[in-house]
């Protein structure tokens, strides 16, 4: 069943509200398993709307308008609709009556102008709309099916759950679903995931796989279509498999999951909590995890050290460190006991993570004697784990850092001294 959705109105076009109908009526269409193949938005201009409105009718079997059924004289889609298709109108009682109920309701007087509202293309459905004045409306014509809906997204919204997407499954019963489930990732770059998934990407038919690079995240989404919700369901459980077998390690999370949420749940599990120690990003980090509600059960704290200053004075990075690696660690050669960010995160681990009262780094190494604060510090993808605030020389830290890798986050990759390199790059 082929759609086309035509959204009017000029101050769409002026860039002035969010085409949010489309957006809206294309997933609530999707999911009924009908085609939308085409949109179009066009201003309130009759012979520009006449000439979309002729188009439509010719490539869709179902053309829908929002918009266009105000009572104004701007308001010009049914009357436009009406003389396509070469249908008068006339003075449908029950919805003026509803006209005259609502506006009494509301304690407003009615105007002349409603009545255009009450005025129905023969031969034409009406969708009752409860929550406004503006009916939709269902108009045949040839082998063309009009449905005119009204623009406020919530008066549209509510007339299509109440009653077009009911006259839909009579009228439509056999167009079956379409269902999507969005796999998150992180850690990867797209062309590499790409590369993995090729062999499914190319033979794919039901579900299809698409990738979607965002900031900072790939999306992978599976969309399945078939005759019921559960029959989708377990071909996308099907497919999940066969991707996450190649890619899991990289998947943080589904659909609507967040990075922050999925990381504070998963602290809550471990029993683990986490603080911060921020330069550039200016407390970033932090304020995307206290975002999350119930946040306090895990984020410790944290402090923003942006000045040389700040990070001397309060958390303890001595000078020479700063003067000799600089405020930006570089990545390339972050380990153990070498670069700003590497101090930085250990004292907050001693301080705030494990409540020590420290002037000195040392005396946060000597304190930190159960073995249990462990320092990450993160650039980018990459991780640094430390399990340990404790000093002890690199054969100590080695043997530190290969107990941790087996208790590392899946998708996180390791690196250290004892990391090259080429395994970096
Ligand atoms: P109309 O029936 O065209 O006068 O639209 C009434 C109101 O609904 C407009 O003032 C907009 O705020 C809103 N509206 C109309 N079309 C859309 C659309 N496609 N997406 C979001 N809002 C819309
Ligand atoms: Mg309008």
């Amino acid at each position: 069943m082929k759609v086309e959705v035509i959204t009017t109105g000029t101050e769409l076009l002026l860039g002035e509200i969010l085409n949010t109908n489309f957006t809206w009526l294309a997933q609530e269409l999707n999911l009924r398993g009908f085609d939308v193949l085409y949109q179009t938005t066009v201003g309130d201009n009759p012979a520009r709307m006449k000439e979309v409105v002729d188009i439509a009718a010719g490539r869709a079997d179902i053309v829908i308008t929002s918009g266009g059924l105000g009572p104004t004289r701007g308001d010009i889609t049914k009357e436009l609709v009406a003389e396509y298709c070469g249908v008068d109108m006339y003075m449908n009682l029950e919805v003026w009556n509803h006209i005259h109920d609502l506006l009494s309701r509301r304690n407003i007087c009615i105007a002349s102008n409603n009545e255009k509202q009450a005025l129905v293309p023969s031969g034409a459905i009406v969708l009752h709309n409860a929550v406004g004045t503006a009916p939709g409306l269902v108009l045949e014509h040839g082998n063309t099916t009009f449905i005119m809906l009204p623009g406020p997204p919530f008066e549209l919204q509510h007339v299509c759950e109440q009653e077009l997407f009911p006259y839909f499954e009579q009228r439509f019963p056999h167009l079956g679903i379409i269902k999507s489930h969005t796999l998150k990732v992180r850690g990867i770059g797209e062309s590499n995931l790409a590369e993995m998934l090729d062999d499914i990407i190319v033979h794919q038919s039901n579900p299809t796989i698409a990738l979607y690079a965002r900031h900072g995240e790939i999306l992978v989404r599976l969309t399945a279509k078939a005759p019921s919700a559960e029959e989708a369901d377990a071909l996308i459980a099907a497919m999940q498999e066969r991707v996450e077998k190649i890619i899991g390690p990289y998947v943080y999370g589904y659909d609507g999951d967040t990075l922050p949420e999925v990381l504070g749940k998963e602290l809550l599990a471990r029993k683990q909590t986490i603080a911060f120690a921020e330069s550039c990003t200016g407390g970033l980090a932090s304020s995307l995890m206290t975002d999350v509600p119930g946040s306090s059960e895990n984020v410790k704290g944290s402090v923003i050290s942006y000045t040389n200053e700040v990070k001397n004075l309060v958390i303890n990075v001595s000078k020479t460190t700063l003067s000799k690696k600089g405020a930006v660690s570089e990545w390339l050669y972050l380990f153990a006991g070498d670069v700003t960010a590497y101090y930085m995160t250990r004292s907050v681990a001693a301080t705030l993570l494990h409540g020590m009262k420290v002037k000195g780094f040392y005396e946060a190494s000597v304190q930190a004697k159960d073995n249990r604060a462990a320092a990450h510090v993160c650039l980018g993808n990459w991780m640094f784990y430390a399990p340990s605030v404790l000093g002890g020389g690199k054969k100590r830290a080695k043997a530190q850092f290969d107990a941790a890798l087996s208790s590392m986050p899946e998708g996180c990759r390791p690196l250290s001294a004892y990391t090259t390199r080429d395994q970096i790059l």
